[in-house]
């Protein structure tokens, strides 16, 4: 079977794709971007994938990749396109390869015109395309800069996307309204600028015309892509925390594991921020756990020390992730939600100050 998600990131309005073979559990990433990092990688975890590659459908000039944040955390391989220009690449692919994740593949299809080395990613059943920002919904992307060509993205338009099924889903790298996918039959009838009968020189003029604004992160994206997103500094944005076994959920906080909690407990605050007569209750609470009631945490928090990484708790682990985003809010670095909250603390069989017995 296949596994498809459509992700989003809001700052760049770009769409990156996560495809999977579910039989063999290997996965694909495209367009991945780097502030996504660690929402990506909770996902393909939370999936029991194995990326094998991050593609690049082109250098980008609006985000940086998440390329090379990801083959540092996963192991997966990156590809770009041979003419993208980018270094420290593993595949340079040319037109007409395949990017295989288990029994599944992307097959390389060349469509220059927004950048010399854009490429458009066609699944090896023909049913989805990844266009890049080549053909978007009703438009495409614009030619005017990164060696693009408007004659080029014209031909490799009718050339490489328009001769897929009518039925085939393409998914743009970027929609600024909200949709997020097309059809070749539906760009061909309605895209204004390629659709219908415009010629190459109806096209051309047309770009050239558009008078489009510099984009405002091209001088710092374009440079960090041509690395594949390798960032200049020591590893920013790759950090995760070192003081105890974290995990980063996809929802978008870090949880720790309460048996490491529990062995644990000098090293860190254990803050409860259930009610008091749930502190007081059946389940008990953990030694040493300071009770502050979610509610009253914001303007409590000033008050909590910072000498020790916090972990928050609750019943079932809601609350206190809610916790750990107002006190991230409050300032605090080192903060994780007790995964599972006390019901998999009593689960496992961790000690306990009061409640009832089992
Ligand atoms: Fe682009």
């Amino acid at each position: 079977m296949l596994i498809f998600r459509q992700l989003f990131d809001p700052e760049s309005s770009t769409y990156t794709y996560l495809l999977g073979d579910s039989g063999s559990a290997e996965a694909v990433l495209v367009d991945p971007v780097f502030e996504q990092v660690r929402r990506d990688a909770a996902l393909i975890k939370e999936l029991g994938l194995t990326l094998r590659y991050t593609v690049d459908t082109h250098v980008h000039a609006d985000h940086v990749t998440a390329a090379w944040l990801m083959r540092e955390r996963l192991g997966s391989r990156i590809a770009v396109g041979r003419h993208s220009g980018a270094e420290g690449a593993d595949e340079l692919v040319a037109h007409g390869q395949r990017i295989p994740f288990g029994r599944r593949f992307l097959a390389v299809r060349e469509t220059p015109g927004h950048t010399a080395g854009c490429i458009t990613c066609v699944l090896d059943d023909e049913r989805l395309a990844f266009t890049g920002d080549c053909l978007l919904v009703r438009g495409c992307g614009r030619t005017d800069f990164q060696s693009g060509s408007a004659g080029a993205m014209y031909r490799a338009v009718h050339q490489q996307i328009f001769t897929l099924p009518d039925d085939c889903v393409l998914y743009p790298a970027h929609d600024y309204r909200g949709i997020t996918a097309t059809s070749v039959a539906e760009e061909k009838a309605f895209n204004p600028r390629l659709g219908g009968n415009l010629s190459e020189e109806d096209f051309v003029g047309y770009m050239n015309n558009l008078g489009l604004p510099h984009p405002k992160k091209i001088d710092v994206a374009v440079p960090a892509n041509l690395l594949c997103g390798r960032p200049a500094g020591p590893h920013s944005g790759a950090e995760e925390p070192d003081w105890g076994p974290l995990v980063f959920s996809f929802a978008g906080f870090w949880e720790i594991d309460p048996r490491w909690v529990e062995e644990h407990l000098r090293d860190v605050h254990v803050l409860d921020v259930r009610e008091p007569e749930e502190y007081a209750g059946p389940l008990g609470h953990i030694e040493g756990a300071r009770l502050i009631p979610l509610g009253q945490l914001a303007g409590q928090a000033g008050a909590l020390p910072r000498d020790k990484p916090i972990v928050t708790v609750c019943r079932a682990g809601g609350r206190s992730a809610q916790a750990t985003v107002i006190l991230q809010r409050a300032g605090f670095q080192r903060v994780a939600n007790l995964a599972g909250g006390m019901l998999r603390w009593r689960t496992q069989g961790l000690a306990v100050v009061g409640g009832a017995d089992h």
